[in-house]
């Protein structure tokens, strides 16, 4: 009895819960934080202590990306057994990527170039949105959860249609997803309102997509909904790049990125890498971060923003400043002035501290900015941001397309443009990784008129004949699915009525 007793308390010392940036007091196991995504607090779920990686990196070296993401993902989720977490990563990371690697390393430019667009919607979200629906519906089976789960999501454009796809047909789930009526792009938007499976709902929003998000946020504070809805047989989470269900699997690929670097002998085991990620809602960067405090080696973060260069000013100056005008880019998975996300690195650099975060988080919102204090700062040594403009963005597609016959999409190509002013500025000569987020057919009409401003008069899939003549690369399916595609999804309302188009899907 003792000595079970003595087993018991030693195992839950080993074991991470989650608890809220805005209140120690909130705790919660991780299949409760990924049913849950956002604290109940509005704050959002951290883990009781990031976990060190238990396998060498040389061990890791030699593991496929399914086996990579297993010793990973296990130190974060170990409320999940061996079998449900490896049946998971089955199902994530099968045929509906077109590249039993997953996420491939392509060199060019003397730079590594990290491809996370190779599954189904062609944009890196697919890395999460594959695994999470599978996450979600076997933590609510833990939990013996028999409500139907209604996935609320904002999107500027690629969450959307990567969460769309992953839960359509589920067993047990429904997804709504608001996206910005004018501010994504025309292949992005079609491939959202094309989207089938009976499970699935597309509204378009005269508004932002912070206005989009700030929606999202308050329908999830609503208590009362939340009442209306549990009596009627649902319950919301949500598959936004905050819940830890997202988080955790954009770990794997920067584990996963540094193995293969390693196993081609590019770098010595130990020997320290840079990333660049390009950033608007803080959680793939954020990632990056959590691999290195599990022990990856990693010397810098270089975050990159387009022209809504926020985190720009942010890391210069130590004041988040989000009052300032909105600029509609050719990265619009990027035109975010919120970044949710950094609220876990800000609670982090702060001492774990939920006071202190709570602090400023009530500033964002009351005045919409805060400054961390100059301790907090010093922290932050290891991020270098910068920005690209438009034209920085044009001019390095064409260029990484002439020199190396090598097409990037536009949120690629900020940082790559970031990349290189970070070089001029340093010198820094270290392996660098950059996150290639999108494929270049996503965004085929800007990456086509920045390389030659003449195929401005081509229609749409004209031009994606035309990327594909170039580039050499075939045409993907997700591409080719949506040419004929019949458009299934058409509301459209303002910001102060997605509460009320929530509960008219739902029928309550
Ligand atoms: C979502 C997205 C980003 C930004 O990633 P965050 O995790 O929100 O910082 C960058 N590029 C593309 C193509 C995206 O879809």
């Amino acid at each position: 009895m003792l000595i079970a007793g003595y087993r018991k308390a030693w195992l839950s010392s080993m074991s991470i819960y989650y608890k809220s940036t805005r209140d120690d007091n909130v705790k919660a196991t991780a299949s409760q934080a990924i049913l849950k995504g956002l604290a109940p607090d509005g704050g959002l779920f951290v883990p009781s202590e990031i976990p060190a990686l238990d396998k060498s990196l040389e061990e890791l070296a030699t593991l496929s990306y399914k086996e990579v993401a297993y010793e990973v993902m296990k130190l974060w989720l170990d409320d999940f057994t061996e079998e449900e977490l490896k049946n998971c990563i089955e199902k994530a990371y099968d045929a509906k990527f077109d590249t039993t690697e997953i996420a491939p390393l392509v060199k060019a430019d003397n730079t590594f170039f990290l491809e996370l667009f190779h599954g189904q919607t062609i944009a890196f979200k697919d890395m999460a949105l594959s695994i999470l629906p599978h996450l979600l519906t076997t933590s609510a089976k833990k939990n013996h959860i028999d409500n139907e789960i209604v996935i609320l999501t904002a999107t500027s454009g690629d969450t959307g249609k990567a969460a769309l796809a992953g839960f359509a047909d589920v067993k047990g789930t429904k997804i709504i997803v608001f996206y910005p009526k004018n501010g994504v792009s025309p292949i992005q938007e079609k491939q959202m309102i094309t989207q089938k499976g009976d499970n699935t709902y597309v509204v378009g929003i005269n508004g932002n997509f912070d206005a989009a998000q700030t929606g999202v946020k308050n329908i999830f504070s609503d208590k009362a909904l939340e009442e209306q809805m549990n009596k009627a047989g649902f319950q919301f989470s949500s598959a936004n790049s905050i819940n830890i269900g997202r988080l955790v699997p954009q770990i794997v690929y920067y584990v996963y990125a540094y193995s293969r670097l390693l196993a081609d002998g590019v770098i010595k085991a130990g020997e320290k890498i840079n990333v660049v990620v390009p950033t608007g809602n803080f959680g793939n960067i954020l990632a990056s971060f959590y691999a290195k405090n599990m022990g990856l080696p990693i010397a810098k973060f270089i975050c990159a923003s387009n022209e809504n260069k926020v985190l720009y000013d942010f890391f210069e100056t130590g004041e988040y400043d989000r009052n300032r005008e909105f600029v509609l880019t050719t990265s619009p998975s990027m035109d975010i002035l919120i970044s949710s996300n950094l609220e876990r690195l800000i609670y982090k650099i702060a001492g774990n501290s939920a006071v202190k975060n709570t602090e400023l988080m009530s500033a964002l919102k009351e005045s919409g900015k805060y400054t961390i204090t100059s301790q907090m700062k010093e922290q932050l040594v290891d991020f270098y941001g910068n920005y690209a403009t438009e034209a920085e963005v044009a001019d390095t597609i064409k260029t990484l397309y002439e020199n190396e016959k090598y097409i990037i999409d536009t949120h690629t190509a900020v940082a790559a443009t970031v990349y290189e002013k970070y070089k001029t500025q340093t010198k820094d000569e270290t392996t660098t990784v950059i996150a290639s987020t999108a494929s270049p057919y996503k965004f085929t009409r800007s990456v086509m008129n920045d390389i030659d401003s003449s195929y401005e008069t081509m229609g749409d899939f004209e031009l994606v004949d035309e990327l594909c003549r170039l580039s050499g690369v075939k045409v993907p399916q997700a591409i080719e699915e949506i040419r004929t595609a019949p458009v299934l999804h058409d509301t459209v309302c303002e910001t102060n009525e997605m509460s009320a188009v929530v509960q008219k899907i739902l029928g309550i």
